[in-house]
């Protein structure tokens, strides 16, 4: 086959230290009747090793010329290819008890991790290479200059782990970052109290539109002094003070006085 140019467009630094293959996919640890589905298969490098260890894999790939070539490598009965970008696929489709794995394209990988948030309830596990960066987002803490929006609503729904860092001389071409693989699982119903995600989602929004200001400024439209009091939260910190559990508190106070609940 013809030798497959990298598109910058599509995030295309494929993966080609074997030893770091074998750890991703010891990582994943795939099960023969798993359903598994890979985000950008590419040229094939985790595709290959997870098939000898799979019956099926479901692929989602955007690059045209990468599909027609894994059309040509494996059979329908090993491999069902969705055509298309995964930041508008709906994994809902493909059933429950998902894995999903991937070397996501870092151009996408933030607006990515929040689609892949929407179908938590569909999936067992998720195992994603990621910019060193986003992955220091996700865990980060409060009081970490890293902790955003990404990390309390990820955190909110996930339990993370940092397993593996990854250098740039693993791939080809090397992309100018360095890299991390972080398995995500998601929790279960009881550990999720949000009485309303969506006003959570609000409330977490709002206080990280102006990280720098204080939260009795970016909040004024939602939290008066009287509600900050009764959540026990400090008006003049800024939204990287808080952790999950607090914006979780503030948004169920809200909820239940918006439902006229005392
Ligand atoms: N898995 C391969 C590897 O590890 O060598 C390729 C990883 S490469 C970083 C990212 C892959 O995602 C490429 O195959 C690229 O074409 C694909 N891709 C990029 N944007 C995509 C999108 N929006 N939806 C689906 N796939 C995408």
């Amino acid at each position: 086959m013809k030798a497959h140019l990298p598109r910058r467009r599509f995030g295309q630094n494929f993966l080609i230290d074997q030893g770091m293959i074998a750890s991703i996919v010891s990582a994943i640890a795939p099960q023969r009747s798993d359903r598994l589905v890979e985000i950008g298969p590419g040229l094939g490098a985790l595709t290959n090793p997870l098939l000898e260890k799979l019956d099926h894999l479901h692929v989602v790939e955007i690059d045209r010329d990468l599909i027609a070539r894994l059309k040509k490598t494996y059979p329908p009965q090993k491999m069902s290819i969705h055509e298309g970008d995964a930041l508008a696929f709906d994994f809902a489709t493909l059933g429950d008890d998902l894995r999903l794995v991937g070397n996501l394209p870092y151009n996408i990988s933030t607006p990515l991790l929040f689609h892949l948030a929407g179908f938590a309830e569909n999936v067992r596990d998720m195992h994603f290479m990621l910019q060193k960066e986003v992955v220091e987002r996700m865990v980060a803490v409060p009081g970490d200059s890293e902790c955003g929006r990404l990390s309390i609503m990820l955190q909110y729904r996930f339990h993370l782990d940092w397993l593996l860092d990854v250098p740039p001389e693993c791939f080809d071409p090397p992309p100018k970052v360095q890299s991390a693989v972080v398995r995500m699982i998601p929790k279960r119903a009881e550990e999720l109290t949000a009485k309303d995600e969506a006003l959570l989602a609000k409330v977490v929004t709002a206080a990280f539109s102006q990280r720098r200001k204080m939260l009795r400024n970016t909040l004024r439209a939602l939290v008066s002094a009287e509600q900050f009091t009764a959540a026990g939260i400090d008006p003049m910190l800024r939204a990287e003070d808080l952790g999950v559990a607090d914006y979780v508190c503030l948004s169920n106070l809200l909820s239940e006085e918006l439902r006229g609940v005392s």
